[in-house]
């Protein structure tokens, strides 16, 4: 039985997830940004109370993070939501604690590894997995390989540029696809086109824009205009970059994904005539709310169990 372990910016998500990918018991915490002691503290209580309630016992672990990590080293890298735990080594420390063996990833390389291996990618020879929540992020595989850049890195698709025009991001760039088209993005987009009187306050988020388009209100209809065209530029990019089987959709904003796909089929049609796009199978992320989590125990089978 696999612990996993899902560290984001916000919380930590641990779990016991069995060999088919199923989720037997889960908990989690808010995530201590600077203290990185307490976090496997808390790491280490959530991986005991987990396997007690699933009344298994721990053979490996596997762990998803927000990056950059080094994923061979097992060591977080320059990680912006974590200051206090850069260059700190989870793998090396859980393995002391419970003698088993451990591997880290990227969170987006995680979820890509378990939709390919237990989801909606099963079967698909190249496979781009997205997730637009947040941020965008995602992770490549081709046939059951993860893509690695130079030295091991992970590809940043939330970067690429959609917009020069477009807002500040802390890459560096303006535009991206992430300060474009992630739910904050699209919130922003609202609140600066919402008249004065405007009965939605401040602090809307993406969902809730999808559910006032859905009940017709016209600058949240739109919001959800701009966003699928934001995504649909990202992704058509993707698909004349890759020309993958299968992008894999998922993210918070992902949930109503009926609402763009119209358009971001549309943009994609419009905009990939050199390769043959219709190929490419667009499709939701399968594994649901603990893809992350899941994907983090697909980690230790992707370093170990193959
Ligand atoms: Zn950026």
């Amino acid at each position: 039985m696999i612990g996993a372990v899902d560290i984001g910016g916000t919380k930590i998500a641990v779990g016991m997830v069995d060999d088919e990918g199923r989720v037997l018991a889960r908990t989690q915490v808010p995530t201590d940004p600077e203290n990185y002691n307490s976090g496997m503290d808390a790491i280490a209580r959530m991986l005991r109370k987990t396997a007690r309630t699933a009344g298994v016992e721990l053979t490996g672990i596997g762990i998803g993070s927000t990056g950059p990590v080094d994923p061979m080293r097992g060591e977080f890298g320059d990680v912006d939501f974590l200051p206090g735990w850069r260059g700190k080594s989870p793998v090396r420390d859980l393995e002391k604690i419970f003698n088993v063996r451990a591997a880290l990833e990227n969170d987006g390389d995680a979820a890509a590894l378990a939709e390919a291996g237990w989801g909606a990618g099963r079967n698909r020879k190249r496979l781009i997995y997205v997730t637009v929540g947040t941020g965008i992020g995602g992770g490549i595989v081709l046939d059951g390989e993860l893509y690695r850049g130079v030295d091991g890195a992970h590809p940043e698709i939330g970067h690429q540029v959609i917009d020069p025009a477009g807002p500040e991001c802390s890459c560096g760039f303006r535009g991206c696809w992430e300060s474009l088209a992630a739910g904050p993005a699209m919130a922003a987009w609202f609140e600066r086109n919402s008249p004065g009187n405007h009965p939605h306050p401040t602090g809307i988020t993406a969902q809730r824009i999808c559910e006032l388009a859905q009940q017709g209100d016209a600058v949240a209809i739109k919001a959800v205009e701009h966003e699928a065209l934001y995504l649909g530029l990202g992704l058509a990019n993707l698909i004349n970059l890759f020309t993958p089987d299968a992008i894999v959709l998922s993210g918070s904003v992902m949930k109503r994904a009926e609402l763009f796909m119209d358009r971001i089929r549309a943009m994609i049609h419009r905009g990939c005539r050199f390769v043959p796009a219709e190929k490419t199978d667009l499709t939701l992320a399968s594994l649901g709310e603990d893809t992350n989590l899941i994907g983090a125990a697909r980690v230790w089978h992707y370093r170990f169990a193959r």
